[in-house]
């Protein structure tokens, strides 16, 4: 059997987290190793790069992480200026990834598909921290096993969206029209922007739908035919509308009252408490069908819908380990009911570190 002894701690993603993690593991001498599944670090965030975020480059940058580039003679960027996610990738993500420290650790274009632990599936017990976890990768060149001590998944969720059907399930149709369907941020304004000079129905009621929202009223200045018809499940849009002013983070507050402001002028139509449960093609447009209080309800026609209706982790990746979730969200138990989207608008989260990121698996965060 494979020994752990000079292992390395294997962490799953070369985003945000994964790096920030990556950094305190070598300050701390540990052996590491990152396993991206793009073709550079900060993949998921290079998808929806136009978006500027709501925290501040004093929030986007991990404190060892930062410590490490200053020795190599980098500045950190105006702490209190809004980065765009394309920025935090060529400012800070891709120069971190480049030091001689991390470098050698991360290997890109290698998509770990699946974890267990070196000879004991998930049912067997014995002794079962002592033996190594394997990792299945895929790389350019096939499958191979990986061994590592430790495992530390920051894989995020962008790349598993939830589907366009209210109740969690693919809305009928929604497979066989995906040609015309987007799922999170397409980018309106630039790369994207000719497949939106036409009517859009936007699904779905967070700070996604929200930018993308504003982002096509944009379009509409310029491109006459452009128009967007907002479609949401819940018939209290607190949540994104926010705090204003109030809100902790000056910057989501104030996408919060735009996009209001562009509901209530009448710029935008808006549809609320409209579960969504077919799409359908009428004339070579799409109409969407769903469940309101008032009986079956369609919108449209449209050229186009945009799926902003969340994500949720890949649990099939970890299948095989003992983990211990948030019955709804799938994510650690400890901070689930803390970001609650029944509960709260983004919640707060005080500090945590290993205990509340921890699971029944032994060595897996
Ligand atoms: C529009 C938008 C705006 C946002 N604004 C903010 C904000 O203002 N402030 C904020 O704090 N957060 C914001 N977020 C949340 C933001 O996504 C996270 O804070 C940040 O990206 C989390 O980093 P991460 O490393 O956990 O995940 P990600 O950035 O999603 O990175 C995960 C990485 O893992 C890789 N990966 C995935 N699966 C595998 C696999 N199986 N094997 C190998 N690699 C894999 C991906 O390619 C990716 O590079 C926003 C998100 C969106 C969508």
């Amino acid at each position: 059997m494979v020994s752990n002894s000079n292992l390395p701690v294997a962490i799953i993603g070369g985003g945000p987290v994964g790096l920030a993690a990556a950094a305190q593991l070598v300050s701390r001498g540990l052996p590491v190793k990152v396993y991206e599944a793009g073709s550079s670090v900060g993949s998921n965030l290079l998808d929806w790069g136009h978006v500027r975020v709501f925290t501040p480059w004093r929030y986007c940058v991990d404190a060892v992480a930062r410590k490490l580039l200053e020795s190599h003679g980098w500045q950190m960027p105006e702490p209190e200026a809004f980065p765009t996610a394309d920025e935090i990738v060529d400012q800070y993500l891709a120069p971190l990834a480049k030091l001689p420290e991390l470098a050698p650790s991360i290997e890109t274009d290698a998509r770990v598909v699946a974890i267990s632990r070196w000879g004991a599936d998930k049912v067997l017990s014995k002794a079962r921290e002592t033996r190594p976890f394997m990792l299945l990768v895929e790389t350019t060149e096939g499958t191979r096993r990986d061994s590592a001590r430790a495992v530390i998944d920051a894989s995020g969720t962008w790349q598993t969206p939830n589907p366009l059907g209210a109740g969690g399930l693919p809305a009928e149709g929604e497979r066989e029209f995906g040609d015309r369907i987007a799922y999170g941020i397409p980018d309106v304004l630039g790369r994207d922007r000719h497949l939106y000079a036409g009517r859009t129905t936007l699904v779905g009621a967070g700070h996604s739908a929200a930018n993308a929202l504003l982002e096509l009223d944009r379009l509409a200045e310029t491109e006459p035919g452009t128009s967007a018809l907002w479609v949401t499940r819940s018939t209290d849009l607190v949540r994104i509308y926010g705090g204003g002013d109030a809100d902790a983070l000056p910057a989501r507050g104030e996408l919060g009252s735009d996009v209001r402001h562009l509901a209530e002028s009448g710029r935008i139509r808006l549809v609320t408490g409209f579960a969504t449960l077919a799409i359908r093609e009428v004339d070579g447009r799409l109409v969407v069908e769903g469940q309101t209080k008032d009986g079956l309800r369609n919108v449209g026609p449209v050229d186009r819908i945009i799926a902003a209706t969340g994500q949720r982790p890949d649990l099939a990746v970890t299948r095989e380990l003992r983990l211990d979730l948030d019955p709804w969200l799938e994510g650690v138990k400890a901070l689930g009911p803390l970001i609650d989207p029944n509960e709260h608008s983004c919640g707060d989260v005080p500090p945590h570190g290993h205990r509340e990121l921890s699971h029944p698996e032994p060595d897996f965060y």
